[in-house]
């Protein structure tokens, strides 16, 4: 696996975490600072993927990912804390099904085939249902 594809599915392992930490969070309590040194440890406990993982290889490319998504005004880095200004919208792409994560601040489009149909994933129920009973 070249470096390009490993440096993207990271990203994605990434977001989906920082994801998953705030999930069923109201915004005041989101956690918006994480310790640097904390993320590599973690993302081997929680991904299947990562299991088998040198640490030192995590490490490597959490550097990477992180000052490229610092570049793109997504994160702030300061003395070892890694900042996210908002939680991720999770969006599958209706043109190829594929998953994303998206800060509010990014623009809505899809990282795998630039298209900018995307919807909430996964769909939200409207049960005409219970609204009638309620
Ligand atoms: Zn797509």
């Amino acid at each position: 696996m070249n470096l390009e594809v490993k440096k993207k599915e990271f990203e994605w392992y990434l977001r989906d975490y920082f994801f998953k930490e705030n999930k069923d969070k109201c915004d005041q309590d989101l956690i918006k600072d994480f310790k640097k040194d904390e993320v590599p440890p973690s993302l081997i406990k929680t991904y299947l993927r990562y299991r088998n993982s040198d640490p030192n290889e995590i490490r490597d490319l959490l550097n990477i990912v992180t000052s490229n998504m610092q570049k793109n005004n997504i994160i702030i880095e300061n003395d070892e804390i890694i900042s996210i200004y908002s939680n991720l919208d999770r969006k599958q792409c209706v043109q190829c099904y594929y998953i994303n994560y998206l800060f509010k601040n990014e623009p809505l489009q899809c990282s795998k085939c630039n298209s900018k149909d995307l919807r909430e994933f996964p769909p939200k129920k409207l049960s005409k249902e219970n609204n009638k009973l309620s």
